[in-house]
């Protein structure tokens, strides 16, 4: 058939004498539409396009061996030629071999302009789209895509039709009715799924019948991932305490780091790294995000940390760079750390108790070497009588009364008090032989000013045998 096509003449009507008819091309860019010439007293001219219709179309169509006639374009569509205009009011019922065959008003005969030059469309010269995509390359996941088909427009004012997208080896197809020769298509926010081959073709309906142009060319798309750093933060509960340097967390609480990444990256993994340590715990993304949890601070967990992202896809991994690195110390408690000093503070205190008590002890021992402790006692006699006591054996011990001494102090001492000071031995003293004393016997009577300490001596002192009269 493209043999026959050459230079868009039918090769059985090269020559007029050879053909039933007079000779016929379509002066276009394709072989199967464009304006129609005929060929006649050597000279190649136009057809007006009074009167021209789908049945004259369908004879071009037949004659040239390009299929169904789609189309009968006028008002020179294809471009107005110059020279010759060879036909005029053509009608032909469709059945015609060739243009000669149809009704016209003669070779030459004419009231037309180029301007009304004719044109067909037959159903062979629905040539393939043309198919474009922007961006052009590789496509970051998440961004949009248009994909471009279209027609000549000489076809598509000619031809009302629509285009389909589809996406080889997949179910993908979309459709579009445009008003121009061209259809955008519109991917949002591809992923990776939206990967392939991507091709174009029209679609038109004439008659009740559908024809399709060829598949147009391919354009491929391909999805690349460029993943951002990811940020890094600490929080907890209770304990942290957020610095310049880093963060602070007191031990034994809880904190937990979470990783994040923007939410126009593909689903997949954080990697939390401890610098200077080989602990790396992995997590996958949840809404761009992941929580690591420590329940518990130890010192382990001190140092350095950072999150890392990863997107693995098929046989291939994206890698974000590794966010910035925060700081985690770990510290005491404050209770405990007040407690442990308040503890070694005490500790200290009676160690320095400790070691002066030593020290008074020593010096104690180094004044009285190996010697009892001595304590004087003065053993007093009673005076019997006034003979006694004038002979010195004995002295009249003046009572020791707390309460006269108190009065002395305050200038109170009386007279009469003396007598008085004076009670019934009897009541309190004893015998120094264990027999009973005498009764009203002035030895009987002892002054109980005295103090009970000293008659407690004195009886140790003088006497064995001690009761006490009641
Ligand atoms: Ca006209
Ligand atoms: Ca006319």
């Amino acid at each position: 058939m493209t043999t026959n096509k050459t230079h868009g003449l039918s090769m059985n009507c090269l020559f007029s004498v050879l053909c039933p008819g007079v000779p016929v091309r379509l002066s276009a860019s394709t072989w199967c539409s464009g304006r129609v010439e005929i060929y006649y007293n050597n000279t190649w001219g136009t057809v007006c396009d009074d009167y021209w219709d789908l049945n004259n179309a369908k004879v071009v169509c037949k004659q040239l061996d390009c299929g169904a006639a789609l189309s009968a374009p006028k008002e020179a569509i294809f471009g107005r030629r110059t020279g010759q205009i060879w036909l005029d009011d053509v009608r032909c019922s469709g059945s015609e071999a060739s243009l000669a065959e149809c009704q016209h008003r003669g070779f030459g005969t004419h009231n037309c302009k180029h301007s009304e030059d004719a044109g067909v469309v037959c159903s062979e010269g629905l040539t393939k789209p043309n198919i474009s995509m922007n961006p052009v390359g590789e496509v970051t996941w998440g961004q949009n895509v248009d994909i471009t088909c279209s027609i000549s427009t000489q076809i598509q004012h000619s031809l009302p039709g629509n285009f389909i997208l589809t996406k080889t080896s997949s179910s993908f197809r979309q459709n579009q009715t445009p008003s121009t020769n061209l259809a955008a298509f519109s991917i949002n926010k591809v992923d990776f799924d939206y990967e392939g081959l991507y091709q174009c073709q029209f679609q038109t309906s004439v008659s009740g019948r559908d024809f399709s142009s060829p598949i147009s060319d391919s354009v491929k798309l391909s999805v690349t991932v460029r993943l951002q750093q990811p940020s890094i933060s600490v929080t907890s509960n209770t304990g942290v305490v957020l610095r310049p340097e880093g963060v602070e967390v007191t031990r034994g609480y809880d904190f937990l780091i979470t990783c994040s990444i923007s939410s126009h990256c593909p689903t997949g993994v954080f990697f939390l790294n401890l610098s200077g340590s080989n602990i790396i715990e992995t997590k996958p993304a949840i809404n761009h995000s992941a929580t690591f949890n420590f329940p518990v601070a130890e010192y382990e967990h001190q140092g350095h940390y950072s999150c890392v992202y990863e997107v693995t896809w098929s046989t291939r991994k994206y890698t974000s760079t590794q966010s910035t690195l925060i700081s985690v110390s770990i510290k005491l408690p404050l209770l405990l750390l007040v407690s442990l000093v308040a503890a070694w503070g005490l500790l200290l205190l009676l160690l320095v108790l400790l070691v002066d008590c030593l020290t008074c002890r020593r010096r104690q021992r180094a004044r009285q070497p190996g010697a009892l402790v001595m304590t004087p006692v003065t053993v007093r006699n009673h005076c019997e009588d006034e003979e006694d006591k004038d002979e010195g054996v004995c002295e009249n011990i003046e009572p020791v009364d707390t309460r006269r001494k108190q009065k002395e102090q305050a200038g109170r001492v009386e007279e009469e008090e003396s007598e008085n000071n004076y009670v019934e031995a009897e009541e309190v003293f004893v015998t120094v032989d264990g027999n009973r004393p005498e009764e009203n016997d002035e030895s009987d009577y002892v002054d109980v000013t005295q103090p009970l300490a000293e008659q407690t001596v004195d009886i140790f002192g003088e006497h064995q045998n001690i009761y006490q009269k009641t």
